[in-house]
């Protein structure tokens, strides 16, 4: 038997361990994937973050989970004319996959970078501008349900869920009252990068599928080709993944900003770069993007500015 988070973690790394998940023949899409727009904008953001910083003369430019390398690549090059930014920039990748990070040897290979297992190898002594697209929700959480009197835990027996009951469940400060049969997400895994993160001077955006106030539910999905599948079938080949709390996730941080996607790369002027493109061929994409059905509002955006040194 093993805890939900255990369950998770080991499937998640045989997954990640051996393949590419990304695109139409593997699991999933992500905005990078989507559009060439999604990581230009987030290289505008970050030239930005850095004029803020002061414009130092070098700074770390971190990506955690950087899956193909896609939103690394479309950020250098759009932002390559900008000479002081370029020249000041350490390019660090933080990525546990040998084969994605393979892949990202290969996008990368005109530029000097350094990968990384976890974020806390990288140095917190100069500015950093750190970035996490679709990283958080491929940690693994714990899950507990109220059952009227007591909380249980969620564990995996075999290919069945078992609740456990447990005494001191890490609760969340913000849930209101459970009522019976509510279900909450907890990651240590999350938890943990987030109090990594908070300790770097400058600025970081998170982004996910995820919801603005903490609530009770089971987020917890796995996906095979593009299809949901019960989580205790097709482990270590199908994805699993969980939605993101994000206002738990800025309580790690004095001045988080949440907003939507499609608000953030508004804000951020994705209607003149695709206008400045002039190629109908990224309209499809740009849509996905921002529109509110599609990824606009179901994907949510944390920015944080640390400026204390
Ligand atoms: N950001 C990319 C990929 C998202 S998929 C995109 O948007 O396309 C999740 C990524 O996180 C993959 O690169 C996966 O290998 C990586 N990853 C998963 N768990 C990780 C961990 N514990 N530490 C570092 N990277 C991890």
């Amino acid at each position: 038997m093993q805890r939900l988070d255990e369950f998770m973690g080991q499937a998640l790394t045989a997954y990640y361990n051996n393949r590419d998940p990304l695109g139409v023949d593997g699991d999933f899409t992500t905005a990078p994937e989507i559009s060439q727009l999604f990581g230009e904008i987030i290289g505008i953001w970050a030239v930005q973050q850095w004029i803020k910083l002061g414009s130092p003369s070098k700074f770390n430019l971190i990506e955690i989970g950087p899956g193909r390398g896609t939103l690394m690549v479309d950020l250098l090059r759009g932002t390559a004319h900008v000479t002081a930014f370029k020249n000041a920039m350490k390019i660090h990748l933080v990525e546990t996959s040998e084969k994605l990070a393979a892949k990202q040897k290969e996008a990368l290979s005109n530029h000097d970078v350094q990968w990384h297992d976890h974020l806390s190898t990288i140095s917190s002594e100069i500015p950093s501008i750190i970035i996490a697209n679709e990283f958080f929700d491929a940690l693994p959480v714990r899950q507990f349900k109220y059952n009227g009197n007591e909380w249980l835990e969620h564990y995996i027996d075999g290919d069945k869920s078992a609740w456990q009951s447990i005494d001191n469940p890490p609760l969340k400060s913000n849930l209101p009252t459970p009522q019976n049969g509510d279900i909450f997400e907890y990651s240590e895994t999350q938890e943990d990068y987030l109090t990594i993160l908070s300790i770097y001077h400058g600025a970081s955006l998170i982004i996910d599928y995820g919801y603005t106030k903490s609530a009770y539910g089971d987020t917890v999905q796995a996906l095979y080709k593009h299809t949901p599948c019960p989580i205790t079938d097709n482990i270590g080949d199908a994805d699993l993944t969980s939605h993101i709390d994000f206002e738990w996730m800025s309580s790690y941080f004095e001045n988080g900003v949440i907003k939507t996607q499609s608000d953030f790369l508004a804000q951020n002027g994705i209607a003149l770069r695709y206008h400045q493109l002039n190629n109908p061929s990224l309209l499809s994409g740009y849509d996905r993007l921002i529109n509110p059905s599609q990824m606009g509002e179901l994907f949510k955006v944390l920015e944080i500015l640390n400026l204390k040194s």
